[in-house]
């Protein structure tokens, strides 16, 4: 697994006990103040203790902080109001509900039995002549299961199952006069199309719904969410309807105190008569509060003033964003600073090296929205104006949002048009659309895309022929190389090539021809170490174990050899296990020497022998100094 690291799901989630406490004080600091009235006008609503008072906070990664009385259940009143609007939107479509309620805040009483006179509508689904219009419309969606599909959709919201409150809705419906003049009046302007008492009944009974201070911050925190519950997982919302429901909280939940809310709080919220208030910090976290005592507009005293003290002391206002300080490009470099594991002939280093300034690497970092991205767009722009290969690195990238995916897509395509390539890699945890996560554009590991751009500046220099060896999977062209060649074949290659003939001789007479088929292991490690190998075709990569302390170790790819290289040479000299895994990547074959034909080259011919091993001498030179570069970018991880 690459970039970021999640807690299991199963453990419980950390709290701080901190954040316990703030909300604590919260509690502490304004349980005196007695200031309102427990509403009255439902009979049932004034059996409420008006003591009661519970803070909870719910976050967008699931973790809930809960003070007072949080586990009290009271009823729903017009919170559920945004929701039922949400599951009208989700079950009925937005075109569709624009045409029965409005969006734009009302200066009238939330119970006003009025329409806007300009549409003929209820202006929102937030006062009640258009929550009522709003649950007839789910009513008429599926007269038989209206109840239970809110139910079932509040219970999701909620995270546990929720009852409606018998009592409160029989005294609701027993003294809901007004509302019913409501409903009779949006059946006299055909907002509603039937008999508007079984939508009035629905209103009635998902006002009743019994919830607690928790319940409502887990359906806030769901919101947060883009309509994921954040603690069960589920969807019961999709974010472009939870968008629109937080705009209509924005602009008209808290009654005829929205725009002095918005403006003191600023935070999407909804309150009802029953004492809740919910309010939502997109992307974070969700607050409510219970507490019935309610002042002149219907909202809950000590809720407004625990949003009001929360909003300012932990700076949560919608309208307070800090600019973006971290940079999205966490750091960018040259190809000749990295380069890929995958160890080039003579020939193709130097067609090669002269180019590596060419490849640019960015490594991205955090949220890539359309801020972080716009940053990484340009950092592209700028490594293209002298790159042909510009690789983005997203392991460390945590989100890429629909929007950003499509512009990325956007520049890769016009970077292709001016003949440039933009290769990405570690980014299989953020879901790419197909076309950017297809093959040859999209790497499991920077060392890959390395390698792909180094394959790049072959195929650009060189034409496409001689870089078709490199490419992964095209493994068929290296059979070109000897199947069972006389020993001389090998003398021309790597590092036998500048030995006068008759040592050469004298050396390859010895070494026998092996094939391998892709994917299989040459050798393993903890094996004796018998051989060495010299590369006669194909491509082969040296894997160790990469020892991780919380993880299972990983093997890593350390080189991959080609054509004329040589392996198996450390623990061969060393006489120790070997340290390593070689596969063959592509189908290939190698000349083997074995121990004791070295032993007898030692005995027969000492000056071939010397000749071998000066050879293998300053391979090891050259290979220890890469490994001494990839060792400083460690520092780097
Ligand atoms: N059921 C209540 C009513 O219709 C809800 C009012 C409210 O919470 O604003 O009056």
């Amino acid at each position: 697994m690459t970039g970021i690291t999640k807690a299991p799901s199963s453990s419980a989630p950390i709290r701080s006990s901190l954040i316990q406490q703030l909300l604590e004080q919260q509690l502490e600091d304004l349980r005196d103040c007695r200031e309102g009235e427990v509403a009255d006008y439902i009979p049932e609503l004034a059996k409420a203790n008006p003591e009661d008072f519970g803070i909870v906070l719910a976050t967008a990664d699931g973790r809930v902080y809960a003070v007072g009385d949080w586990e009290k259940t009271f009823t729903i009143q017009s919170i559920s109001k945004p929701f039922m609007y949400g599951l009208a939107l989700s079950l009925l479509s937005p075109s569709f509900m624009e045409k029965k309620v409005g969006v734009e805040p009302s200066g009238d009483a939330f119970n006003a039995i009025s329409l806007d006179p300009r549409t003929g509508i209820p202006r929102n689904p937030m006062i009640n002549a258009g929550a009522i219009a709003t649950a007839a419309q789910v009513w008429r969606h599926d007269p038989g299961r209206a109840e239970a599909l809110t139910l079932e959709f509040f219970s999701t919201l909620a995270g546990r199952p929720l009852a409606v409150n018998e009592s409160v809705y029989e005294s609701e419906r027993a003294s809901g006069h007004r509302n019913r003049a409501i409903s009779h009046l949006l059946r006299n302007a055909a907002v509603i199309e039937e008999e508007p008492e079984p939508g009035l009944d629905l209103y009635f009974r998902q006002c009743s719904i019994g919830v607690t201070c928790r319940d409502l911050a887990v359906m806030a925190a769901t919101l947060a969410c883009q309509g994921r519950n954040p603690l069960t997982q589920d969807e019961p919302l999709n974010p472009a309807i939870t968008t629109r429901m937080l705009a209509v909280m924005g602009s008209c939940g808290m009654y005829d105190y929205a725009g002095q809310w918005l403006y003191d709080v600023g935070m999407p919220a909804k309150s009802g008569v029953g004492g809740g208030v919910l309010a939502v910090v997109p992307g974070r976290l969700g607050i409510a509060v219970y507490s019935p005592r309610l002042d002149a507009f219907g909202n809950s005293v000590r809720g407004i003033a625990t949003c009001r003290r929360l909003s300012q002391a932990l700076e949560l206002h919608l309208f307070d964003q800090t600019p973006l300080q971290q940079s999205p490009v966490r750091s960018t470099y040259k190809g000749t600073e990295r380069r890929s594991r995958r160890w080039r002939s003579t020939a193709e280093a130097e067609v090669i090296d002269p180019l590596r300034s060419q490849i640019k690497v960015l490594h991205a970092q955090g949220v890539l929205d359309f801020a972080a991205l716009e940053n990484v767009l340009g950092s592209i722009e700028q490594a293209a104006t002298d790159g042909a290969v510009i690789i983005l690195d997203l392991g460390q990238v945590s989100e890429l949002p629909a929007a950003s995916k499509a512009l990325l897509q956007r520049q890769a395509e016009l970077l292709q048009t001016a003949g440039k390539q933009l290769l990405l890699c570690r980014s299989s945890h953020l879901e790419l659309p197909a076309a950017l996560s297809r093959k040859k554009f999209t790497y499991a590991s920077l060392d890959l895309a390395l390698e792909a751009a180094e394959d790049l500046l072959l195929e650009i220099s060189c034409g496409e022929e001689s870089a078709g060896e490199g490419s992964a999977g095209e493994g068929s062209a290296a059979l070109a190389a000897p199947q069972k060649g006389t020993p001389t074949d090998v003398g021309l290659l790597g590092l036998l090539a500048p030995l006068a003939a008759d040592l050469r001789e004298a050396i390859t007479e010895r070494l026998e021809l092996r094939q391998y088929a892709a994917g299989t292991l040459v050798m393993g490690r903890q094996q004796e170490s018998d051989q060495l190998f010299l590369v006669a075709s194909g491509r082969f990569s040296i894997f160790l174990p990469i020892l991780r302390p919380e993880a299972p170790s990983r093997l890593a790819r350390m080189a991959t050899f080609s054509e004329g290289m040589v392996f198996g040479d450390a623990a061969f000299f060393s006489g120790e296990l070997r340290m390593a895994d070689v596969v063959a990547d592509t189908d290939g074959s190698c000349w083997l020497l074995q121990r004791s034909a070295f032993e007898e080259l030692q005995e027969d011919n000492p000056a071939a022998a010397i000749a071998l091993l000066t050879q293998l001498a300053i391979d090891l030179g050259r290979k220890v100094a890469l490994c001494g570069q990839q060792l400083t970018l460690v520092e780097d991880l």
